[in-house]
This record gives C-alpha cells, structure tokens and sequence, in this order.
C-alpha cells in the first residue's frame, strides 16, 4: 500500500494539465499525476517533472492510494463524455467527502447536472474555469470554481496559492454554487470573442479606411496598450502586427482570414437568447467568425458584389483618437452586457454571484485580463447592487466622452464598406439602453393586428387590450 503523500492528484497530461501541475509544485504542494495514455506519466516524470515533488501513477486506484483525506482530484481533460468516463471510474475508489475538481471548459449545464449526481453519492464536486493558456496555467491563471460549497476550504490553499496575483490579491474565488464557475468561464470566453473581434475591426478600419501599415498599426496598438485600453489582448496584437516571417515580410498576411471556434463563445451567445438578454456584442463577433469561415464563398462574391470607393479626407490623428474611444466604448458595452447576462442566469439558478469578485478573478491571469477590468470591480465595489455598468459615473462619463468619435468612427465604416459588426452593434445598444421610447409600440400593435397578441397601453401597464385594426 502506497504511502497518502500527495496533496492533490491531477488528471490529464496535456499542455494544461502539465502546466498545472508544476505550478502546484512550485507552490509547495504534492501533486500525483495521471494520464489515460499512461506512457505520459512516465514520460513527464523523466522530463518536464523531474526534480520535483510531484509523483505519479499508472491506474485511478494507485492514484487514489497516494492521496491524503478529503482526496482531491482534479481533470484537465478534454471537455464531454472524457470527463464523465473519468467520474465513473473515480467514484468506486472514493469516499464521503471527497473531491473532484473539473479544470476543463465543460458546459455548465454538465456541471449542474454532474454536481447533482455526485451529490447524492456525497462526493463533492467543483466546476472550475481556468484561463491564461499554457503560460496562465504555468504561473498563474485565472481560476473560477464553483460547485459543492464544502469542497472550498479545502482547495481553496491551493487554487488562491497557484493562481495569478494582482497586487496581493489572487485572480481566484469561490463563484457560487453548481455550475456557476463555468458559467463565468463561458461568458468570460464570450467576452474574449467580443475583445478580438473588437481589435480586428480597428485593425480593418486603421488598414483599409487610413491605408495604414502593419507596422504603423503595431506602433498605434503599444500607444493604445499604455493607457485605458492596457490588455493582454492589445499586448499580443501589437506583436503579432509586427512579426516577421523567415522571409522578412509580416507573417499575418499569409494567415487565411477564416477563423475557428471551439465553441464556448456560442454557448455564451445562446445562453443570451435562452435568457432574453441583449448580449449582441458577443453575439455579433461568433457571428463574425462564421461569416469569416465562409472564405471560400466571399472570394467569389468578392469578383462580383459592389460597394463604395474608400475614401478619407480628415485629420488621420483625430480618426485614431476617435478609432481609440469606439474601442474603449464598445468593450465598456460587451462587460456591461456580459455582466447583464450574468445577473439573469443567477436569477434563474438562484446564484449568489458576486460581480466585483469576478472582475477581479478576470483581472489578471486569464486573456481578457486588463487594468479596465479594475475598474469594473471599484464600480460593483462602491455598489453591490448596481444593476448596470453603464449606469456607473465612472462608465456613463467614459461613453460621454467617447461617444462623438465612436459614432463618427461608425459611419465611416459604413460609408467605406468596412464591416464592423461588433463597434456598431455596441452603439446601437447604447442608443436603444438609453432611450425611453423604442418603436417596440408599433411591433406590438402588428402583433395584436396579426394575432391578437394584445398591448398594453403606456398609460395603464399591466391591463392588456385587443382592436379589431380593419374596423370589421
Ligand atoms: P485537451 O487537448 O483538451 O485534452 C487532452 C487530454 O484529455 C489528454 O490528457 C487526453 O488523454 C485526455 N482525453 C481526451 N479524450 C479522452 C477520453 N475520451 N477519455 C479520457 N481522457 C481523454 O488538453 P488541454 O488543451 O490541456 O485542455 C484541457 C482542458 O482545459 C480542456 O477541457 C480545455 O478545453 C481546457 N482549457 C484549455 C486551455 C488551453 O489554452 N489549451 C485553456 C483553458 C481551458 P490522452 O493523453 O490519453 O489522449
């Protein structure tokens, strides 16, 4: 019988997993190591691993043997019917109290309907984002666990202590019960959606309507990355805009402009839908993506659909500074709506979310991380029960004073034929948040023509009216 020594075991021997794994070491704590294919164990033993504490194992008994009471063991496996497989071979080795840690990007519907099964068997179970790639999960990603509120004390050493710090303050807590955790991965990977499509429309926008270089645009970028707009995001792109293939020419423009998607950017935009809650801004750039797959069809009706001559006659400077605040605005409307989208799934799953928390678990870390996101968290952190980022002085004053460039921004795209799906969709849902009256009257006077879907009059909400429209 092998000696308890580990403090955690840690299934999956990929590049997260592994990264993981050695962070945890770095940190002080055991850690045991398995894999399905087992030859990886060995092989991360002799390599990666070796001269640490970390140990492994060939079989999910031999793994449980070395782990102290509560046993915690956590996945970084592939998302889906992998990490079902794992639990039911789990559970027969395990007792009351023990822990089983999902790191990978599962549905949270799964997690809700894993924490409920695991539940009845008195395991705990605990759903985790984790973000930051490889390097996030090297030396510090951003977690965001949530699930059997008893399995916190008891991981919370470990995951505060590997993940990413901001000042002292570690990129991770407890989010909520159930599926919660995922829940804020998913929609923090919607707004990653969001944040790229947002910086490859400024990209078309600098390229196309000011004829700029790759170059030009990196240099305009690392400006943009000193200030508000300072990101992770922002960083790479100033990098990638200026690296240079074996052959001295920018390797971003042999890249084919189709882009892929793994799919948790959908799940955010669905779930939107499922919620009734305007996310157009993560909507619009999956969106985005899947038009940009339709390569093969745009080349073709490249050679045969029209659209208007670029021209520009302004001030180039001006333009940017503007391009900057339609940026800086926009990104304001995707948290807003991310954190829109939050509020009502907690609602319905009866979360007790706490959204200063998650800014700062998105803070550092993870790709979406930025000293915006510091922001967010003063602003739920002066009020707790703010319904709406917009409605932040900080935020409502930040939109006044971008909101002339980014409109003028809008229609230049618009008059130059540039797509900006996601810096126009986030303009039209200020104008639409803002404004007492939409035109929604007229929709529900022609659904009550059409199908007698009745209205309600602005004078006496609540009582629900039917006209006969053609008087017979
Ligand atoms: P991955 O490529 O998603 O998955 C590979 C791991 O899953 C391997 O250990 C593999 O075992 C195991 N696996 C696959 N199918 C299996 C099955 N049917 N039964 C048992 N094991 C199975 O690895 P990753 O990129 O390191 O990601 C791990 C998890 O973290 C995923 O859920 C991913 O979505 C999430 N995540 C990834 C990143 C990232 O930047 N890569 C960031 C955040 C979160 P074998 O070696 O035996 O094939």
């Amino acid at each position: 019988m092998a000696e308890p020594v580990a403090d955690i075991a840690l299934i999956g021997l990929a590049v997260m997993g592994q990264n993981i794994i050695l962070n945890m070491n770095d940190h002080g704590f055991v850690v045991c190591a398995y894999n399905r294919t087992v030859e990886k164990v060995d092989r991360f033993l002799a390599n990666e691993a070796k001269g640490t504490k970390i140990v492994g194992a060939h079989s999910v008994k031999e793994m449980i043997s070395k782990l102290k009471k509560p046993r915690r063991v956590m996945m970084l496996v592939k998302a889906g019917s992998a990490v079902d497989a794992f639990i039911d071979q789990l559970v027969p080795h395990l007792e009351a109290g023990d822990i089983i840690i999902d790191g990978g990007n599962s549905e949270y519907l799964d997690t809700i309907r894993r924490c409920k099964a695991l539940d009845e068997k008195k395991i705990l179970f605990v759903g985790s984002g984790v973000s930051g790639g490889e390097d996030g999960a090297r030396y510090g990603p951003s977690l965001m666990p949530g699930g059997s509120p008893a399995a916190w004390s008891h991981i919370k050493p470990i995951f505060q202590g590997i993940a990413a710090k901001v000042g002292s303050e570690p990129c991770c807590d407890w989010v909520g019960e159930n599926g919660a955790g995922h829940y804020v991965k998913m929609v923090h990977n919607g707004i990653e959606y969001g944040d790229m499509q947002l910086i490859c429309e400024t990209y078309h926008i600098m390229k196309t309507v000011l004829n700029m270089s790759n170059d030009e645009i990196s240099e305009v970028f690392a400006e943009w990355n000193k200030g508000e707009l300072d990101s992770f995001l922002i960083e790479i792109t100033t990098d990638i805009m200026k690296f240079r293939d074996t052959d001295g020419t920018h390797l971003l423009d042999k890249i084919r402009d189709a882009a892929g998607q793994k799919g948790t950017g959908k799940w955010t935009a669905i779930s939107a839908l499922d919620q009734g809650m305007p996310v157009t801004l993560i909507g619009e750039s999956v969106f985005a993506r899947c038009l940009s797959s339709l390569k093969d069809e745009r080349v073709i009706a490249s050679k045969q659909l029209a659209g208007p001559t670029v021209s520009f006659q302004g001030d180039r400077k001006a333009f940017l500074e503007d391009l900057k605040q339609a940026l800086y605005a926009s990104k304001i409307i995707s948290y807003t709506q991310g954190f829109m989208l939050m509020r009502e799934a907690a609602k319905q799953f009866k979360w007790n979310l706490n959204y200063g928390g998650i800014a700062l678990m998105w803070r550092g870390g993870c790709i979406i991380r930025s000293v915006f996101l510091g922001k967010i968290k003063e602003a739920f952190d002066k009020n707790h029960n703010l319904t709406n980022l917009l409605l932040d002085d900080f935020f409502k004053q930040a939109i006044q004073r971008a909101q002339d460039g980014w409109r003028r921004v809008v229609a230049s795209a618009v008059t130059n034929g540039v797509p900006a799906p996601c810096l126009s969709t986030a303009l039209s849902f200020y104008d639409g948040y803002r404004l007492e009256k939409l035109p929604a009257n007229l929709i529900q006077a022609q659904r009550d023509y059409f199908g007698a879907h009745t209205y309600e009059l602005l004078s006496n909400p609540g009582e629900f009216h039917h006209t006969n429209w053609t008087g017979h």
